[in-house]
């Protein structure tokens, strides 16, 4: 795809020096880029968001099975962007949260906390929302808005960033200019990298499986939450308290 500048076309003329494509270049599409875009051409901002990923694999049902929790801030946004007319009728209202923890290799404790939607006014306390729903739908609405073009297949490999603009620069030579540039690029921003920003990290030395479960009976909307901590005497323990977070 080639893309034209919006600001400074060929086929005007040419009164100062305008040299930007979009208003904000965002590299990332995945949930932030995406969301962030929309939100922005409703403040009437034009941007370009950029993603590596080809579009049929992000729209694939199997690229990535995971369900979101959203709580009830994002489902409002999402709701003020427009995209829950698209999503709400794939979600699962979430009437109740049962969090508890316990010890590895002792099971759960007896105890848990218990919140009910029932004890509020606003309805259910968030929504639990599979990956694959929202992100057809914040596919779409970017597709649908003419302030944003959308580029799939399309990888960043470098940023420069002057007096007049932000420009990034694609895998296949193109370069595009802005007056702003964001990392939605995920929790390995090359963004950010670029830009120097320092991020603090530290490894649990966890391993984690991710799967989702087909119920026997019926869940009712309850949500369930599991912290499982180290034995306490586990030399592993020392300084570390609840490690793991079963949803
Ligand atoms: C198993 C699991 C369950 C989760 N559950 C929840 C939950 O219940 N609720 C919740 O709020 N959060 C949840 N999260 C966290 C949530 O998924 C992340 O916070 C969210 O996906 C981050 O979105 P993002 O847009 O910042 O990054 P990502 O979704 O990671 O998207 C980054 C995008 O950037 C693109 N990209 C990267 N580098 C480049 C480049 N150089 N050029 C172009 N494109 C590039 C990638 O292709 C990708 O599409 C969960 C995470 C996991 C792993």
């Amino acid at each position: 795809m080639t893309l034209c500048r919006v600001d400074n076309s060929i086929n005007w003329p040419i009164i100062t020096r305008m040299t930007h494509d979009t208003d904000i270049l965002i590299v990332g599409g995945g949930l932030n880029g995406p969301t962030l875009a929309l939100a922005l051409a409703q403040a009437g901002f034009r941007s370009i968001v950029i993603d590596a990923n080809t579009r049929p694999k992000r729209e694939a049902d199997d690229f990535d099975g995971r369900a979101y929790a959203l709580a009830r801030a994002s489902q409002k946004m999402l709701a003020a962007l427009g995209l829950w007319t698209a999503v709400g009728g794939q979600a699962q209202p979430i009437s109740e949260i049962k969090a508890s923890d316990g010890h590895a290799g002792r099971g759960a404790a007896p105890q848990f906390l218990h919140f009910q939607a029932a004890e509020m006014e606003e309805g259910p306390m968030g929504y639990m929302l599979e990956d694959r729903y929202l992100r057809r739908a914040l596919i779409a609405a970017m597709e649908a808005n003419e302030k944003i073009t959308h580029l799939s297949d399309s990888i960043v490999q470098d940023q420069r960033i002057d007096e007049d603009a932000a420009e990034v620069v694609l895998a296949d030579g193109q370069r595009l200019r802005g007056r702003l540039l964001v990392g939605a690029d995920g929790r390995a921003s090359g963004v950010a990298a670029r830009a120097g920003i320092r991020r603090q990290g530290w490894d649990y030395g966890q391993t984690a499986l991710v799967c989702a479960v087909e119920h026997e009976l019926p869940h009712h909307g309850v949500r369930i939450i599991f912290i499982a901590c180290r034995a306490a005497g586990d030399p592993a323990a020392a300084g570390q308290s609840c490690l793991n977070r079963l949803e």
